[in-house]
C-alpha cells in the first residue's frame, strides 16, 4: 500500500536532481499533469527530472523504503492516461526529459544506444548522420521519447515493414522499483541464455521499472521512396489491393494506411493549406508508400504500373502518384492530421482494434450498424495502419449533440465494439496499451490465466506496487 510522501522525502528527492531537477505545483508543472486528449488530468506535490541513471536509482531508492508511489513520464503523448499520476496528488512524477543523450552509433553492427528520454526524431537524425534508418516512426516523433516508445510498445506507420517498437531493441537499462539498476545494454542479435528479460519491460507501460537505455537497432537507409494517394470504392477493395501489393512489392511495401472521405473532409475543412490530391471524392482512399534501398526512381514506374492495372480493371477509382518528395509528403499530412482534425467537429470516442486484415471489412460493416443504433447519427472515422489490420476506430459525435452528453456514452458503446472485436478475433488495443482508459475493460477479454500470469509478474518484480500503480492491471 502506497504512502503520502512527507516533507522531509520531497526535500531529499530535490536534493538528488537538484534545483533544476524538481518541479513543485505550479504553472510548470501543468505539461506533465494533462495529456494530448485531455480526458486526464494529475497531480503531483514533486516532479523530479533525473539527468543520468545514477540519479533515478537514488530517487527510486528513497521513494521505496518510503512506500512511495511513482509514475514514469516520457514525452507526455500516450494516449490512454498511463503517464498521467493520479488526481489524489500523492504520487511522485518522473520526468525523462533530461535525460536525452544519442550515443556513439556502432555502424559495424547497426546499432545506436541512446537514454532513456531520447526524443524519436532525434534518434531518427542521429542514425540518418551515419546514413542508417531507424524506422520507427509516428507522428507523436517529434515529442515522443524512447522510454515512452518502448514502455508502450508503440506502431506506427512502418511497422508492416519493420514491426513494432519491441521489433527495434537489442538491449535495455532498467531501473527496477527498489532502485536497482539492471544493465542489459547488449547489441546482440542473438542471446539464448534464459527468459528475454528486456521483453518483459517492452509493453509493460511503466509498471515494472524505468526505462534509462535502450540499445536500438537500425536498418539500411533506403534510397527510393514513392507514395500514392489511391481512391477506393470500399475497405475490401483496400484489402484486395493490399494483398495484391504484398505480392507485387514484398518488402519494398512499407505503408499501407486507409482513410475514409469523411476523415479527409475533415482535414481538409481543418487545414485549409491541404488539398485533396484528387480531382473527385472517393468513399475511401489509401496510403501507399514503397521504399528500397535501390537507385532513386527505380520505384515509381512500378508503382504506376501496379496502380494503372487497377484502374483498367476497375479495382481502383483513381490513384495519383507523388511526383517530387514535397507531394509524397503532403499526402502524408492528410493521413497524420487525422486525429487532430476530428477535435472542431465534436467530442470523439476512440478505439485502437486490430483485426486480421481479412476481417477488417466485415468488422467495419457490423460495428457501424451496432453503433448507428446505439446512437443515432454517430460518425464513424475510422482509419489507420490497414497493412497491420490495425484500425483507430473512432466515432465523432453527432452534429449537433451536446458533446459531454455523448462522451458519456463512452463506456457504452466502447463495449459494443470491444465485444465485436473479440468475438471476431482482434484486440482491443492494437498500438496503444492499456493505461488507465482500458486496465478494466482489459480484464472482460484476457483470459483468467493471462491475468494471472501478468499479476505474478508485477508481484515478482514490484512486490510493494509502487511502480505506476493503477494503469494496465
Ligand atoms: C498525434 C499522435 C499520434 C500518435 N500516433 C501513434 C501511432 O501511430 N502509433 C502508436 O503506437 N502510438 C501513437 N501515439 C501514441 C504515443 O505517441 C505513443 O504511445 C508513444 O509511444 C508514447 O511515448 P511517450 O514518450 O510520449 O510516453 P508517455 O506518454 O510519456 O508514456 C507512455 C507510457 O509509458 C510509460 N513510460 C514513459 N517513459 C517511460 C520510461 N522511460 N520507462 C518506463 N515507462 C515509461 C508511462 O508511464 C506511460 O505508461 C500517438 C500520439 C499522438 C499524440
Amino acid at each position: 500500500m502506497s504512502r503520502k510522501p512527507t516533507e522531509d522525502l520531497l526535500s531529499a528527492l530535490e536534493q538528488i536532481v537538484g534545483p533544476n531537477g524538481a518541479l513543485r505545483p505550479g504553472p510548470d508543472q501543468e505539461p506533465y499533469l494533462t495529456e494530448w486528449r485531455d480526458k486526464y488530468r494529475g497531480a503531483t506535490p514533486l516532479i523530479v527530472r533525473p539527468a543520468t541513471t545514477q540519479e533515478v536509482s537514488r530517487v527510486l531508492k528513497l521513494t521505496y523504503a518510503a512506500n512511495v508511489a511513482v509514475v514514469p513520464q516520457g514525452g507526455n503523448t500516450g494516449l490512454v492516461g498511463g503517464q498521467i499520476p493520479d488526481p489524489a496528488g500523492h504520487e511522485i512524477l518522473i520526468s525523462l526529459d533530461r535525460m536525452t543523450r544519442i550515443g556513439a552509433i556502432d555502424v559495424a553492427n547497426n546499432t545506436l544506444t541512446v537514454e532513456g528520454g531520447a526524443v524519436l526524431a532525434d534518434i531518427q537524425k542521429a542514425a540518418a548522420e551515419h546514413d542508417r534508418l531507424f524506422p520507427l516512426s509516428l507522428a507523436s516523433e517529434g515529442s515522443a521519447r524512447i522510454g515512452g516508445l518502448l514502455s508502450t510498445n508503440a506502431g506506427g506507420t512502418n511497422v508492416l515493414r519493420y514491426g513494432n517498437a519491441r521489433e527495434q531493441v537489442l538491449g535495455l537499462e532498467v531501473v527496477l522499483p527498489d532502485g536497482t539498476v539492471w544493465d542489459g545494454l547488449r547489441g546482440l542479435r542473438k542471446d539464448n541464455t534464459g527468459y528475454d528479460l528486456k521483453d518483459l519491460f517492452i509493453g509493460a507501460e511503466g509498471t515494472l521499472g524505468i526505462i534509462t537505455g535502450a540499445v536500438l537497432k537500425l536498418q539500411s537507409m533506403p534510397r527510393d521512396y514513392v507514395a500514392a494517394f489511391v481512391g477506393l470504392r470500399s475497405p475490401s477493395a483496400a484489402i484486395d489491393l493490399l494483398a495484391r501489393a504484398r505480392s507485387s512489392f514484398d518488402q519494398a511495401l512499407s505503408c499501407f494506411e486507409l482513410i475514409p472521405r469523411r476523415g479527409l473532409d475533415f482535414v481538409l475543412q481543418s487545414f485549409t493549406d491541404l488539398k485533396d490530391p484528387l480531382d473527385a471524392p472517393h468513399p475511401w482512399y489509401v496510403l501507399v508508400e514503397l521504399s528500397s534501398t535501390e537507385s532513386p526512381g527505380t520505384l515509381a514506374p512500378r508503382l504506376e504500373e501496379f496502380l494503372g492495372a487497377g484502374v483498367e480493371e476497375g479495382r481502383v477509382e483513381n490513384a495519383v502518384v507523388a511526383q517530387s518528395d514535397g507531394q509524397r509528403q503532403s499526402f502524408w499530412q492528410l493521413r497524420e492530421r487525422l486525429s487532430e482534425a476530428q477535435k472542431p467537429f465534436g467530442g470523439s470516442i476512440k478505439h485502437d482494434i486490430s483485426l486480421p486484415a481479412s476481417q477488417i471489412s466485415d468488422f467495419l460493416n457490423r460495428a457501424n450498424q451496432m453503433v448507428e443504433q446505439a446512437c443515432p447519427g454517430i460518425r464513424p472515422v475510422p482509419f489507420g495502419h490497414l497493412g497491420d489490420g490495425n484500425l483507430h476506430y473512432n466515432l465523432t459525435q453527432p452534429e449537433g449533440m451536446d458533446k459531454q452528453a455523448f462522451l458519456d456514452q463512452w463506456p457504452q458503446i466502447s463495449r459494443i465494439v470491444h465485444d465485436l472485436v473479440h468475438e471476431m478475433g482482434g484486440s482491443i488495443s492494437a498500438e496503444h496499451g492499456l493505461g488507465q482508459l482500458k486496465r478494466d475493460e482489459i480484464k472482460h477479454y484476457k483470459s483468467d490465466i493471462e491475468i494471472d500470469l501478468m499479476r505474478r509478474i508485477k508481484y515478482a518484480v514490484d512486490p510493494k506496487g509502487l511502480m505506476n500503480p493503477g494503469k494496465v492491471l
